[in-house]
């Protein structure tokens, strides 16, 4: 579809991006792309395969053959590799201490931004809310809804290490702060590109998160989607 509403929505881990940006493509009858999934999923995969996530040539290399599909519907989430059902696997802590050095190598940012843009022009919904790090800057840097959103380090921590019951506070926050200094080498998410709009839900419960995003995406596409 070419007329197609994409809503790019950046921000740091914690920041409620993924359960916000999912209920939005609800409320908006649009799809869903999570796109960190793709990155937990090579990293999954890499993992399952002995593939080392320091090496950037296997890694690389193993992007290009990992096969990998994610659904874009937000009420039927999932994601797989090859047949294996990976939606609560690539969650656990193992994937997401090894994802940063798998999203840091250009080539598997090349392959699966290819994806990424492939998945939303093949999207049938009316619109596609896709989230992640590098989405207002580069998957989608033309979508007419571009939104930053942020919350203080400390609250994202506690509402991480609510996902997470198996383990404790502080070592949830210092697998956040670590991951994102990580990813801050890569791309710049916690500064907002010129034309976005940032939204900070430290004070914001997740209702008016939603509401706050849905109301901008109404704003600045002159439509009322969701109504
Ligand atoms: O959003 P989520 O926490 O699932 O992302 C997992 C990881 O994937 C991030 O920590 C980051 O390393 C990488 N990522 C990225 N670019 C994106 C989305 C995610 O580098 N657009």
């Amino acid at each position: 579809m070419t007329d197609q509403i994409v809503v790019a929505i950046d921000g740091p881990a914690g920041s409620g991006k993924s359960s916000v940006s999912k209920e939005v493509a609800r409320k908006l009858g649009f799809g869903y792309l999570d796109t960190g999934a793709a990155y937990r999923a090579l990293a999954w995969y890499a993992l399952d395969e002995n593939v080392d996530t320091a090496d950037a040539e296997a890694i690389a290399d193993a992007a290009t053959v990992f096969p990998y599909a994610i659904s874009l519907d937000p009420d039927l989430y999932w994601v797989r590799v090859g047949e294996t059902d990976v939606t609560s696997a690539i969650r656990e802590p193992r994937v997401a201490a090894a994802v940063s050095a798998v999203a840091r190598v250009p080539a598997v940012r090349d392959s699966v931004n290819a994806a990424f843009r492939r998945l939303i022009g093949e999207a049938t919904a009316p619109g596609v809310v896709v989230e992640g790090r590098d989405i207002t800057t580069v998957v989608a840097p033309d979508a007419p809804v571009r939104l930053l959103l942020t919350a203080a380090p400390e609250v994202r921590a506690a509402r991480r290490s609510a996902e997470l019951t198996t383990e404790d506070a502080a070592s949830v926050a210092a697998a956040l702060h670590q991951r994102d200094a990580s990813d801050a080498r890569v791309a710049d998410f916690l500064t907002a590109a010129e034309g976005v709009t940032v939204v900070d839900s430290t004070d914001l419960d997740f209702a008016t998160t939603v509401d706050t995003v849905l109301e901008i995406v109404r704003t600045q596409t002159g439509e009322h989607h969701g109504d």
